[in-house]
């Protein structure tokens, strides 16, 4: 019976802490209100409409990526700093590398390996011909 009310109070606490994160949808509707579309707006300028990663111009499908993950800050625009303009497949590479980076900080290196590779492979083909 003891555990079972830890189990409870602890399921609780969960619940009331997960409260706090914001779901996609609130997510979704943040980023439709005036306050997000002004701060976004005023990133694009002040990057002069350029990628962050990769230095080609801002696509129309481009993302305003928020360094901060944590939910409970997704809203607070206080910090430009906190904000980075990327084009959509930048953004979704981002991502990606950094869920596998956060577990294998070697990523980074073997991907450079991998251009290093590519390129010297495909610089011997070209010689070949
Ligand atoms: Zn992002």
């Amino acid at each position: 019976m003891y555990s079972a009310m830890i189990l409870l109070r602890s399921f609780h606490a969960s619940r009331s802490s997960s409260l706090n994160k914001m779901t996609k949808t609130q997510k979704a509707n943040f980023r439709m209100s005036s306050a997000w579309k002004v701060f976004r707006s005023n990133m694009k300028k002040k990057a002069s409409c350029i990628d962050w990663v990769t230095k080609k111009p801002l696509s129309k499908t481009w993302n305003l990526h928020h360094l901060d993950l944590r939910s409970e800050h997704y809203k607070d625009i206080s910090d430009p700093e906190r904000f980075m303009p990327l084009n959509e497949d930048t953004h979704e590479f981002v991502h990606w590398l950094y869920r596998h980076w956060l577990k294998d900080k070697g990523i980074l290196d073997r991907l450079n390996l991998v251009c290093i590779g590519m390129f010297a492979k495909t610089h011997d083909k070209q010689e070949e011909k």
